[in-house]
């Protein structure tokens, strides 16, 4: 009953959005962008005209509180200041040249001393800088296989969707258009379990290890105390490189969670939030791997790598990832976002609490999100078992028609520069008036 009356309200609330829909659905497949805001939970999509600092503006003048920030592409906020100052003033004097700029010599440097690793690369998703930082190690260092953590997600580079099934490696099924079989080549581990990752690394044949430090895509899963130093020594005894995937970690600190937690990975993937939201991402290299990436080319025949498109460290992307990197990424942006994370979080445990529901809360940077589980999911397995996609809609939906819009999946909550207090406050008093309707309804 509940979930009805909220479909409903959604949908006398957005009509101009429902119009859009309509119109939408003629010619777009599926009626939307691909992986956009889709019908999670809604009735139809909403459709959004604005987003500026912590807030949307719907096409029906609502304006949200935004702690979805494009899944954590906007991380520092919608059209930080300096981001846009510096495309309106790169979009006149062009977009793409294939040629170098000074903004890309620029962006290398402000990478190299952020994040300590000496060489950088570009690309334009963080799904191609995995594929592409992929096929540097692999022909760096001759081994073929990849492994990944169970649960992992590291963008559609098709290499990862692989899962551990009863022990063994499976394809995922739900991968379209999957015509060579992917497990020949990908190995899948638990998180936090050394002795399979040992046993794993010890087939031999590992040219590395892809990982977010912190997995963060099928609900938050922290590594355990001391297993990413154990882990590195594993990955470095058995003659694998250490990949470390900071696309969503990176809002734990200026330099990234690896960097503030002492892991020295060999490579370093950053994507969606390092232009500001605009599309590029980058990837970065020890001394020794890229010593033996640039030996690699050299050896290889001419011709294409397979690494680069057309469209990477165009001038656009490379004058916002300047001025992110610049004067948006800056220590007291991150201190607001984290101090804040912590408020909503402690918030958060009070709600439960109050609500005696089962459930808790894990918060890594400016990244917060509540769990279906009384206790923290050890791996990808534990953390799959919780999960309740209509639960999660349904608290969406609910939440978008009080103003407010947090990620639709696993309950992820993003805090900006620009989130204030009351924000969080407004956040906090949604949630607790749709707890109250759900266990009323339960
Ligand atoms: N890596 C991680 C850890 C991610 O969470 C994502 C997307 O959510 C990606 C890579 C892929 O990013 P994109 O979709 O921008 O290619």
């Amino acid at each position: 009953a509940f979930l009805a009356r909220e479909r409903q309200s959604f949908a006398e609330r957005n009509p101009a959005s429902a119009a859009l829909a309509a119109q939408a659905s003629e010619h777009l497949l599926f009626g939307v962008p691909l992986h956009w805001m889709n019908d999670w939970g809604t009735p139809f999509a909403l459709h959004v005209c604005q987003a500026n600092g912590a807030q949307v503006t719907d096409v029906d003048g609502h304006t949200l509180v935004d702690f979805c920030l494009g899944d954590t592409g906007a991380m520092f906020g919608h059209a930080p200041a300096p981001v846009a100052a510096a495309l309106v003033k790169q979009a006149m004097r062009g977009y793409t040249t294939m040629l170098a700029t000074a903004d890309a010599a620029a962006v290398g440097a402000l990478l190299a001393e952020r994040f300590g690793l000496p060489f950088w690369q570009f690309a334009m998703s963080a799904t191609d800088a995995n594929r592409y930082i992929v096929r540097w190690i692999r022909a760096a260092t001759g081994r073929k296989k990849l492994l990944v953590f169970n649960g992992c997600y590291h963008g559609t580079i098709e290499d990862v969707f692989v899962d551990l099934v009863n022990g063994q490696p499976v394809q995922r099924d739900s991968l379209l258009g999957q015509v060579y079989d992917l497990t020949e080549h990908t190995v899948v581990v638990e998180f936090n379990d050394l002795p399979a990752l040992d046993a794993a690394l010890q087939q031999g044949d590992v040219a590395c290890v892809l990982a977010e430090p912190v997995m963060t895509n099928i609900g938050m899963v922290l590594p355990e105390p001391g297993f990413w130093g154990e882990a590195q020594a594993l990955i470095k005894k058995h003659g694998a490189l250490l990949v470390m995937d900071e696309t969503h970690t990176i809002s734990t600190g200026p330099g990234g969670y690896a960097r503030a937690h002492g892991i020295e990975a060999d490579a370093l993937v950053l994507g969606k939030p390092v232009g500001g939201g605009v599309p590029c991402a980058v990837y970065g290299m020890s001394a020794d791997l890229a010593a033996r990436a640039v030996q690699a080319k050299q050896d290889a025949p001419p011709g294409h790598s397979g690494i680069g498109t057309t469209l990477t460290g165009n001038m656009l992307a490379m004058a916002a990832m300047r001025a992110t990197l610049a004067e948006v990424m800056a220590p007291a942006a991150y201190a607001h976002m984290l101090s804040l994370a912590e408020r909503l979080a402690g918030g958060l445990r009070g709600l439960i609490a109050r609500h005696s529901l089962p459930w808790c809360v894990t918060q890594v940077g400016a990244r917060t999100e509540f769990q279906f589980c009384s206790a923290p999911p050890r791996n990808g397995s534990e953390a799959e078992a919780v999960l309740d996609p209509e639960l999660e809609h349904l608290i969406h939906l609910a939440l978008l028609n009080r103003g407010v819009m947090i990620t639709p999946f696993h309950n992820m909550m993003l805090v900006c520069p620009q989130t204030t207090d009351d924000d969080v406050g407004q956040l906090l008093r949604a949630l607790d008036e749709v707890l109250s309707q759900i266990t009323l309804t339960a």
